[in-house]
Order: C-alpha cells, then sequence, then structure tokens
C-alpha cells in the first residue's frame, strides 16, 4: 500500500481508491454481495451519501438519508457472507461513545447489480 493513500474503510488493508472508491466512483460494479456491503460501510465512513442511495433496493429505501454528523464510522468485521447475504459487525464512535451495529444484510441482484434489501440487527 501506498504510504501516501489511505487506506479504505471496510478494512481489506487495500488503498481506498483501488477498493471502494472505484465503485463509489462508478469506475466499477460490486461483483459479489459483501463487496457491495462494504462499499456501503466505506460510503457511510467517508459520507458518499449517493452511493449507498443507488444501492438501496427502492422498494425499501427510507427517503431521508442524511447522515448523522455526530457519528464516526471507525471499523467494519465481516463474519460471514453468502451469496445473497452478509453478516457484520460495524463499530461507530457517537459524542464520544463507542458503539456497534450487528446486522445480517440481504441483498438482490437487480437489473444485474446487486442492492441492498434489508436486514435484521442485533446486539
Ligand atoms: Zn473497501
Amino acid at each position: 500500500m501506498s504510504l501516501l493513500q489511505p487506506a479504505c474503510p471496510c478494512g481489506t488493508g487495500a488503498t481506498y481508491d483501488a477498493c471502494c472508491g472505484r465503485l463509489h466512483r462508478g469506475a466499477a460494479q460490486a461483483e459479489t454481495a459483501e463487496e457491495l456491503m462494504r462499499s456501503r460501510y466505506a460510503a457511510y465512513a467517508v459520507g458518499d451519501v449517493d452511493h449507498v442511495f443507488r444501492t438501496w433496493h427502492p422498494r425499501t429505501r427510507p427517503d431521508d438519508l442524511s447522515p448523522d454528523p455526530a457519528l464516526r464510522w471507525t471499523a467494519l468485521e465481516v463474519l460471514d457472507a453468502t451469496e445473497t447475504e452478509v453478516e457484520f459487525v460495524a463499530h461507530f464512535e457517537r459524542d464520544g461513545e463507542v458503539g456497534r451495529r450487528h446486522e445480517r444484510s440481504r441483498f438482490e441482484r437487480r437489473g444485474g447489480r446487486w442492492v441492498y434489501v434489508d436486514g435484521d440487527t442485533s446486539s
């Protein structure tokens, strides 16, 4: 990894540019549900609301996706991934408190592209 380029927030060890940055720019499409999930986490981490919006199934997408300015995503752990589901823990800090979001997300291919459908959360 180049020392001049930031690491991707999704934690693969690749640079942001070579990892989820490609998907955020539209230079590449996610090939798997896990890749899309990572890119959505990274989009939350870097504040790319457009990418979160674009990759959300229109049927389940909320109208308002404005980010919470007090929330900072700090790390991602992918626990399990199948063809259409990804279970992960996303760590965050909010007003000096640390928290985690544990979710099993469901994804679907729509028009040849992976989109997020919904998920079950637990703590
Ligand atoms: Zn990434």
